[in-house]
């Protein structure tokens, strides 16, 4: 494209709340062949809610008591969303020791001296907590697209409480519009791998890739690169950045992270997905040379 063009098509961007950055990611979005996707914040609002309280052999209150302490000083979404429930409900949470967070899977503290663990599956199966008396459930709730987290102590588990984030109201629409472009459409997360895939029904995505790591969503894009595809990633967090640098594309959605607005090349200022379509839209006119 000539750099008239790319300065008209930056123009129009920019009167859309398109922030494009650089010409050169202008020119490569024409024939991006795959985009993806961060779950949490970028197709749904980053604010997930409590659905689910299950425990037994504790009193609702006690147990949400003593997960809302393990909460405290965690800074995940998750948290936030136990620890809000709690306080609608007037439990105040209960004083732990030794808070250590484990990126990816949760988190462990301590109470009079025995350790509690708050996480995933993963977390559970490393700290050898049986899960046979929560299987069933745990199934159920990530059929339903929502999170469980696992409450437990050293050898089992105390409760299970189920968080559900809402999917963005423009967000199936737009993926829908970028599959018609020609382009598939793939989910990464942190999040299990079940939840994840009921999301994916719901929102008609091509492929997921779960239970993702911080620090491996990098190399999940590099691995789609090396398989011969033009890739855009598209997120808002912090651990979006490494993976928003490496795509051809890196696209920051909304409020995102200040690192991650850093390390993309487009900055979708609306918190839209449809404004990504629109990004590609623009790069195909900019490429047919709109003068
Ligand atoms: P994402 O942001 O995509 O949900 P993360 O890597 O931050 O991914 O977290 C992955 C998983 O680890 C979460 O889905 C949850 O199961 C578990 N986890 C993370 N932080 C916490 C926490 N503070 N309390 C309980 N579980 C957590
Ligand atoms: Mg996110």
């Amino acid at each position: 494209a000539t750099p008239v063009a790319i300065m008209v098509g930056t123009g129009k961007g920019a009167e859309q709340g398109i922030l494009i950055k650089s010409g050169e990611a202008l020119e490569t979005a024409h024939n991006l062949q795959s985009v993806v996707l961060d779950k949490t914040g970028t197709i749904t609002q980053g604010r997930p809610v409590v659905t689910d309280i299950h425990t037994e052999g504790w009193t609702k209150k006690e147990f949400l008591a003593l997960a809302a302490g393990m909460e405290v000083k965690s800074e995940h979404p998750l948290a936030e969303a136990i620890l809000d429930y709690a306080k609608k409900e007037g439990i105040s949470p209960v004083q732990v020791d030794n808070f250590n967070s484990i990126p990816g899977k949760g988190l462990e503290v301590s109470v009079n001296g025995r350790r509690y663990y708050a996480g995933n599956e993963r977390l559970m199966r490393e700290k050898e907590i049986s899960l046979d008396n929560c299987l069933k459930l745990l199934e159920v709730m990530a059929d339903e697209g929502k999170t469980p987290l696992i409450f437990a102590e050293e050898t089992q588990v105390l409760g299970v409480i189920a968080v559900a984030d809402v999917v963005k109201p423009t967000s199936k629409e737009a993926i829908k519009e970028l599959k018609d472009l020609g382009i598939e459409v793939v989910m990464l997360t942190g999040d299990n791998r079940r939840t994840a895939e009921a999301i994916r029904r719901q929102l008609d995505i091509d492929t997921v890739i779960a239970e993702v790591l911080p620090q491996d969503k990098e190399r999940k894009i590099s691995e789609l690169q090396e398989a011969g595809k033009v890739v855009a990633m598209i997120g808002d967090g912090v651990n979006d950045a490494p993976a928003l640098a490496r795509a051809d594309v890196g696209m920051a959605i909304g409020a995102g992270t200040d690192v991650a607005i850093e390390s993309a090349d487009v900055v979708l200022m609306k918190n839209d997905l449809k404004d990504a379509v629109t990004a590609i839209r623009l790069s195909k006119a900019v490429i047919r040379n709109i003068k």
